[in-house]
């Protein structure tokens, strides 16, 4: 615990996300969004699906922008009426040295990134992606 108040309740929040709700965290090369469009992505909530993608770093899955991506798409899930920008500066706020998550905090997220990609998903069968 960071021992700031907000800081710990926000990371319980997301933990009870993360254990509860979200059914499956997927690793994929070269993420991107489903449609014609094609659009690369760091991260994908499937809401439906209750699944998360997640892009694997050029520089490989230990780099630390995987993490924020994770973070990001808990956010969407625990805070679903919150427009894209807020997500944002949530997540900014939440790896700030001084306001955001211990290095401990970090380490209990991390430990749920896959270390293998798929082949498949995400697909647009699945509705309500963020
Ligand atoms: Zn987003």
């Amino acid at each position: 615990m960071s021992g700031d108040r907000l800081l710990d309740d926000m990371f319980k929040v997301l933990v009870e996300v993360l254990r509860k709700e979200i059914r499956a965290i997927y690793l994929k090369k070269d993420l991107r969004y489903p449609d014609k469009y094609r659009r690369a992505l760091d991260g994908l909530l499937i809401e439906d699906d209750a699944a998360i993608y997640l892009n694997k770093p050029k520089h490989g899955s230990e780099h630390p922008l995987i993490l924020s991506s994770l973070i990001h798409e808990l956010l969407h899930r625990a805070l679903g009426r919150s427009s894209e920008w807020e997500i944002r500066s949530l997540e900014k706020s939440l790896f700030d040295r001084r306001t955001g998550f211990t290095n401990e905090q970090k380490r209990y997220f991390a430990k749920y990134i896959p270390k293998h990609t798929v082949k498949y998903g995400p697909n647009l069968d699945m509705k309500g992606s963020k």
